[in-house]
């Protein structure tokens, strides 16, 4: 069996980065996802003539690491700035999952391998997928959500620090329904596409992907905040619900197709103060992804730099 020096689980933004960096050092690094497609939370939905994003929209830029590659994506045509003139908020060209699939060009991929248990066997671990697939690794860096880092851990025969335990348990998400909405002809909507000002208790943002310049046919996704998506969590006509709070905005006579996408993971309400945590004590194995965030990290929300910088920081640790 082939031995690698480090396998990451989640192919998102934190497991391509910190694959990146690894294969540049030269590390034997394999990137295991249980999707079908790469990029976790920056996901696209595909219509027949357009498409539209329903996990992070953009990005916003304050360390001298992102901003270096910012510059590079910006100059190979990757991502744009969308808007924000002061404070630019920075999009993919077409699409935040077509973006990271180009990041992931290259890197060493298995896509839809659901890793159900890790087992020390001393001086490797041995990885299984839900298909009875076995890796072999000298290191293993965990990208999930810290929910799903747990069950992953219950599932393993592992030597896991209590304190790591109870900081994973800290980390505790938020769930986040979007509605994506196609029409059939423009609507009325500010010239970038994006509203997240005056709108109704409840509804957190509205972008239109047409005028984001993503789409040629026009497809809005709503995002309901966490407390609304909480509060309505199961309930059977979510989407009748955030059309109702929408209606003054959109003019749903024009309705072609309607579809809901449920995060139950969207975002972390704590955050862990590291970039990332060691979860043994011979630092062999890790957690990562974006609810560690750097110690000086001014806004304390889990986000796509923080993910980024997750996933960069934990790559270093390991090449020092
Ligand atoms: C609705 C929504 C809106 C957002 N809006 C913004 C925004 O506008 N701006 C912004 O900066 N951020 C935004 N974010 C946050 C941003 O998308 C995330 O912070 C970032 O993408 C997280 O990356 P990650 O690599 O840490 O985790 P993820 O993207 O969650 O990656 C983890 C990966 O692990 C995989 N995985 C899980 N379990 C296993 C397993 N057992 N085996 C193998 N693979 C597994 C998952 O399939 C996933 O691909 C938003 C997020 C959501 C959900």
């Amino acid at each position: 069996m082939h031995r690698y020096d480090v396998v990451i689980i989640g192919a998102g933004l934190s497991g391509i980065i910190a694959a990146q960096k690894l294969k540049q050092s030269n590390y034997r690094v394999l990137l295991l996802e249980k999707g079908p497609r790469v990029g976790g939370r920056l996901a696209t939905k595909k219509y027949s003539k357009g498409k539209a994003d329903y996990g992070a929209q953009f990005f916003t830029v304050r360390s001298d690491e992102l901003n270096q590659e910012v510059q590079g994506w910006l100059a190979k045509g990757w991502v744009k700035q969308w808007f924000g003139e002061n404070y630019p908020r920075y999009t993919s060209i077409d699409g935040m999952q077509e973006f990271s699939r180009r990041l992931a060009v290259n890197l060493p991929l298995f896509l839809s391998r659901n890793v159900s248990y890790i087992n020390d066997q001393g001086s490797h671990f041995l990885l299984g997928d839900e298909e009875g697939k076995v890796y072999e690794s000298e290191r293993v860096i965990c990208t999930m959500p810290a929910p799903q880092t747990l069950s992953l851990l219950a599932n393993s025969s592992l030597c896991i620090e209590q304190s790591a335990q109870g900081a994973l348990r800290m980390l505790t998400y938020e769930p986040t329904y979007v509605g994506l909405f196609q029409f059939d002809r423009p609507i009325v909507f500010p010239k970038n596409g994006h509203m997240n000002k005056k709108l109704l208790s409840g509804v957190e943002r509205i972008v239109d992907h047409q005028k984001k310049g993503i789409s040629s046919e026009v497809i809005v996704s709503v995002y309901m905040t966490a407390d609304w998506s909480v509060n309505h969590d199961g309930e059977k006509d979510i989407l009748e619900l955030m059309r109702e709070k929408t209606a003054s905005y959109l003019d749903f006579h024009a309705l072609v197709s309607q579809q809901l996408e449920t995060w139950r993971y969207a975002q972390s309400a704590d955050t862990h103060p590291h970039p990332f945590l060691q979860l043994d004590k011979e630092a062999r194995i890790f957690a990562a992804g974006d609810a560690f965030l750097r110690a000086d990290d001014q806004t304390g929300r889990t986000r796509f730099e923080s993910a980024f910088l997750s996933g960069y920081d934990i790559a270093s640790h390991l090449r020092n």
